[in-house]
């Protein structure tokens, strides 16, 4: 645009002070010195993100600056002049790194974080050199060709049968709010409602029913689908979390029997516990009701011959979300939505355009056709490597090693007096009773300022407790001894 008006400029004849440029000083000359810019930077980069890992098997976990510290350092006016390449990155690690939590580090056991397996990192830093657009096969054949088998990978590892069609999301969430698009299309569609063409003005109500420890991003989902809290109809859960298929019944029961979505969960995010997939399942077909799995983390269960079994019965579900960047050690973002019905999954999410060539009748869909974004990352090559570094039999190995570490952790907590673990620990989640609320939030505090490990606290049944999440592949038996230390210090300090 700007070179146009230049050219017609230069072609009147007559450029005024406040013209554009005439067009040569607009074209960029030789690229090669900048090349060699760039070269030497990435290589930089490199060294620094290859110590910067090797660091965090002994760093602080916590940083050692606030949000605000960090701002006010960088706070200056948007400079006039541009900055060379090795100044703008070695400005940019300088300011960011005493901002930088150690969560891709063995001992950070927030919320669910995973770190990244060093061929995941290697192919995620390769898809930015590349700067693919994973939309379709026009935008690149390779972004859609490895997204395509990751995810038959990833169905055969997660159970999901092999006709499902899978959507390369940024993260649960948004597999959450996908699967549950898609159940929103097909149950109207089963009572005469176009969704797409009529949205939900007239519409049937549809039941939404989902356990009361069901995960946040279930109720972002369903405010973002115009169902309304309201919509939402919930199920009491066991003493570990889980749904109880009784009350489930009862509230099916209950009800009309109009469209109705049951959301379950593959993995409680307090407790780890898993909703029984198969009864609920069986409950689902029962009512004709569509049946969704937010398997953020819990899925990968799947993928383990010792854990398998606590995500039987996922196959009769209709739709599951899973994340990359938490257990399989993808970095950020990477997480995945599959659907037993592609049909009904492009028709909920997919758009075209005249302009868009590959978008023909019988085209095979993929990429864009299942996800709530037009241009995105190329995620299939991230995960496709952690799949083809880690081996089915290195997935299960990373799911066992991190379940076997809870356990050792609860069990190494049972041992100092005025600890409970009130969970049953049958995956990675280790719940951690230390005291009343007061006394928890003051150990919570002192931990995170001790930063040797990095947890938080959650009330869980009204009781408030420390909780820790643990799913990197880095961490090992000295991580967990250290832990035991570190909340031990804690206590003492926050009994003083
Ligand atoms: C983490 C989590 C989510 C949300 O996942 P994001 O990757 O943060 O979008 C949803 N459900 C469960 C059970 C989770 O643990």
């Amino acid at each position: 645009m700007r070179i146009d008006q230049s050219s017609a400029q230069l072609r009147s004849g007559s450029p005024t002070a406040s013209a554009p440029s005439p067009v040569n000083a607009l074209l960029p000359g030789d690229y090669l010195p900048a090349m060699n810019d760039l070269r030497s930077s990435l290589r930089d980069v490199a060294d620094h993100i290859v110590d910067y890992r090797a660091g965090l098997q002994t760093s602080r976990v916590t940083p050692s600056s606030t949000r605000a510290e960090v701002r006010e350092k960088l706070s200056m006016r948007l400079p006039d002049d541009g900055a060379a390449l090795p100044d703008v990155i070695s400005e940019l690690v300088g300011h960011a790194t005493p901002g930088l939590m150690a969560s891709a580090g063995p001992r950070y056991f927030g919320f669910v974080v995973g770190g990244s397996v060093d061929a995941a990192l290697a192919a995620d830093l390769l898809t930015t050199g590349w700067d693919q657009v994973g939309f379709n096969e026009a935008l690149s054949p390779a972004a859609i060709a490895f997204e395509d088998v990751a995810g038959s990978w990833l169905k055969d590892l997660l159970r999901i049968p092999a006709s499902a069609s899978v959507g390369f999301v940024t993260g649960a969430q948004a597999a959450n709010t996908v699967g549950l698009a898609a159940a929103r299309w097909k149950v109207l569609r089963d009572h005469g409602h176009d969704v797409g063409v009529d949205g939900l003005f007239g519409a049937p109500r549809i039941r939404v029913i989902a356990g009361e420890e069901r995960h946040a991003t279930v109720d972002r989902a369903l405010r973002l689908l115009g169902f309304g809290e309201r919509s939402l109809e919930l199920v009491s859960s066991d003493d570990n979390g889980a749904m109880d298929p009784r009350s489930l019944a009862e509230t099916l029961h209950r009800g009309s029997d109009g469209p109705t979505i049951i959301v379950a969960q593959a993995g409680n995010v307090n407790t780890g516990a898993f909703d029984d997939l198969t009864r609920i399942g069986s409950l689902a077909k029962e009512h004709q009701a569509w049946l969704h799995v937010d398997g953020a983390f819990g899925l990968w269960a799947a993928a383990s011959p010792e854990y398998t079994h606590l995500v039987d019965g996922l196959e009769g579900a209709d739709s599951w979300g899973c994340d990359g960047h938490k257990w399989l050690n993808v970095p950020y973002d990477s997480g995945y939505i599959f659907c037993a019905y592609p049909d009904v999954h492009a028709t909920a999410m997919a758009y075209t355009a005249e302009y868009l060539t590959g978008q023909v009748a019988d085209r095979e869909f993929g990429g864009g056709d299942f996800v709530p974004e037009s241009s995105r990352r190329s995620r299939g090559f991230a995960t496709w490597a952690a799949l083809r570094s880690l081996g089915r039999s290195g997935v299960a190995e990373l799911i066992d090693r991190n379940c076997a570490l809870a356990r050792m952790l609860a069990e190494r907590l049972g041992d100092v007096p005025g600890v409970e673990i009130p969970n049953d620990v049958v995956l990675n989640q280790v719940l951690i009773e230390v005291g009343d609320t007061a006394f928890t939030n003051r150990v919570e505090r002192e931990i995170q300022k001790d930063g040797s490990v990095w947890m938080g606290a959650t009330t869980w049944r009204g009781r408030r407790l420390l909780r820790a999440a643990i799913s990197n592949w880095s961490t090992n038996k000295d991580d967990i001894e250290q832990t035991v230390s570190a909340i031990r210090r804690a206590m003492e300090a926050a009994s003083d």
